[in-house]
């Protein structure tokens, strides 16, 4: 009792603290992950409709010598309050720019990443793609940049502004979990997009949820209209596919076709051998 108003006093639950300082142990492990060799990247193919696999989307894994792999879900939510989410995925765009520097365009044109709102809106973050790229001798426009809504977090202007300046870089736009956040259909139309990925949600209830079906059908409407590509993500039955290319989605991933492999395995399925 005396502990607990000690706790109450301090403005905090014993059990938020236990919280705070696995979140503080889990970030320091994470630190060390990157320096000591334990992330790695996975790749999950993305097809065209009649399925040749187009491009891919980069994955991060960590795995944790003692508890062993940890979802992104988890360790990217840690990563991303601090800077330590920059670090890491500045880490997977050197190794996805050296992916495409070591396979040919007519092999795989193009690499998706996922890049946090925090490292997006880093005053450097055009000029480190500026430079990675360059390192590496890549076009630029065989980087799809993967970003959420949550990029609109600091107002609409300055993230199309953000987003103007990569486009003249020459790296490719998505608009990733496309439905779960602010979602509003206006200003689509103002953002530089090149690519939006709806959500897997939506796509997995497409057969049993008519108004999951009728947002899908929506949006592949709009952005046929506004010239945008659209990618389903998460699809995983043939009924799914179907449902989507009879109106007009031309881009699909999902565990039907591929689930996320290891580099060497996507290597492997890319040229038919091994690659060194
Ligand atoms: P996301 O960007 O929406 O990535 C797609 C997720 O859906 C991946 O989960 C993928 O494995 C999974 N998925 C793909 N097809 C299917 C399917 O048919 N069925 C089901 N049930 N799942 C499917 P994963 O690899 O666990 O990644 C989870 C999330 O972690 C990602 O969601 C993304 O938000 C985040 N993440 C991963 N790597 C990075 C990164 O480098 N940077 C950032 N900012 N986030 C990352
Ligand atoms: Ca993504
Ligand atoms: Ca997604
Ligand atoms: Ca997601």
């Amino acid at each position: 009792a005396k502990l607990k108003g000690r706790a109450q006093i301090c403005g905090y639950e014993p059990a938020m603290q236990t919280q705070l300082s696995w979140r503080l142990e889990m970030e320091q492990a994470l630190r060390r992950a990157l320096s000591e060799d334990q992330l790695s990247i996975a790749l999950q193919p993305q097809l065209d409709e009649q399925e040749r696999i187009i491009g891919a989307e980069a994955l991060m894994r960590w795995k944790h010598p003692r508890h062993g792999s940890v979802s992104p879900e988890v360790f990217i939510a840690i990563a991303e309050e601090s800077d330590l989410i920059v670090e890491l995925e500045t880490w997977m765009l050197d190794r996805c720019c050296k992916l495409l520097a070591h396979l040919p365009v007519a092999v795989l044109p193009r690499l998706s990443v996922n890049i946090s709102v925090r490292h997006f809106s880093q005053p450097g973050f055009v000029e480190g793609l500026t430079w990675v790229t360059g390192t590496h001798g890549i076009d630029p426009a065989r980087l799809m940049v993967e970003l959420t809504e949550s990029i609109m977090i600091d107002g609409l202007q300055d993230a199309v502004e953000r987003m103007r300046a990569l486009k003249r870089l020459g790296v490719k736009l998505a608009l990733d979990d496309f439905g779960t956040g602010f979602s509003s259909l206006a200003y689509l139309k103002s953002l530089p997009l090149d690519e939006l990925k709806i959500d897997r949600s939506f796509v997995s209830n497409l057969d049993t949820d008519g108004n999951d079906a009728a947002i899908v059908e929506t949006v592949l409407a709009m952005a046929q209209h506004l010239g945008i590509d659209v990618v389903a993500e998460g699809v995983e039955n043939r009924a799914q596919q179907e449902y989507l290319l009879a109106r007009g989605c031309r881009l699909f991933q999902g565990y039907l076709f591929y689930q996320p492999m290891s580099v060497e395995a996507f290597e492997e399925l890319l040229t038919g051998s091994e690659v060194e």
